[in-house]
């Protein structure tokens, strides 16, 4: 029997990029999942089919981040599908780069509402409905921990605040056995951060690999944080970065 045989997660922004390949990953490795996504519904159900396919229920429920009662609609509706929820995963997040003296007021609340405000708000919910041993998982980024260039104020600011709700939330949720931890990619291939992009080639000069990572790369780091093995971690904060914080 796969590892995760049985158990529910729900992943953030899961319709496309590091999302996608983490829910598909947690199908492959035995679990019913539910997913948010903001736009496009073909892209959604494209990615119902492939968790479908490994013989698992799949939910796709359009859910802004930004928005706190679709994020807690988002959170009851997989308990009220798959009768319990044992995985959380904050993947959906936004970037708008640009020197500070650029950047709008109305990007603040936008990059801070859906990488923070909903990451909160999905934990929160979360917790009230997780039975003992969940896990609570959180995606933030390699710029929360190394600035090798400028432009990242706003998304770095988002970012790093995870690794706070991570270690509190992690000392609060122990004594149920629920842990809760944080994954940093580098660059990795997606929509957001394309391998021929631009400024594609600087961001892999500036890791240790030289090179880009895959979203699968991503996942395989949350498979392992949600699955047995990563039973004794909490609080962590794990890079999988192609050494771009060394
Ligand atoms: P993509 O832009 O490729 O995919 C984003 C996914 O999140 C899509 O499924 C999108 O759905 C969904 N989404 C976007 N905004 C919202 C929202 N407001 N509410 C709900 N869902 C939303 O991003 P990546 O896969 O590259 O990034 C995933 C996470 O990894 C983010 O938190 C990002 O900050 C982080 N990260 C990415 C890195 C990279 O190099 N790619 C590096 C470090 C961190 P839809 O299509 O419907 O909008």
């Amino acid at each position: 029997t796969a590892q995760l045989d049985g158990k529910a997660a729900l992943v953030t922004g899961g319709s496309r990029g590091i999302g996608e390949a983490v829910a598909v990953r947690l199908a492959a490795d035995g679990a019913d999942v539910a997913f948010t996504y903001r736009g496009e519904e073909a892209r959604a159900a494209k990615v119902v089919v492939r968790i479908e396919a490994l013989g698992r229920r799949a939910w796709a429920v359009r859910a802004d981040s930004a928005d706190a009662a679709a994020v807690r609609a988002a959170v009851d509706g997989t308990v009220e599908r798959f009768g319990r929820l044992d995985i959380l995963v904050n993947n959906a997040g936004v970037g708008v780069l640009g020197p500070i003296e650029e950047i709008a007021e109305e990007d603040v609340d936008r990059v801070l509402a859906v990488n923070v405000r909903g990451p909160f708000l999905a934990a929160q919910a979360a917790a009230r409905r997780m039975g003992d041993g969940g896990r609570i998982i959180g995606i933030g980024s390699c710029m929360a921990g190394r600035a090798p260039f400028p432009g990242g104020t706003l998304y770095a600011t988002s970012k790093a605040a995870l690794t706070g709700l991570t270690r509190t939330l992690a000392r609060e949720l122990g004594p149920r056995d629920i842990t809760v931890n944080l994954v940093h990619p580098g660059p990795v291939d997606t929509d957001m951060n394309p391998a021929d992009g631009e400024s594609a080639p600087m961001q892999a000069q500036l890791t240790a690999l030289g090179r880009y990572g895959q979203p699968s790369d991503i996942a395989a780091a949350v498979a392992y944080l949600a699955g047995e093995g990563g039973r004794y971690v909490t609080g962590a904060s794990i890079a999988v970065d192609g050494g771009f914080t060394v």
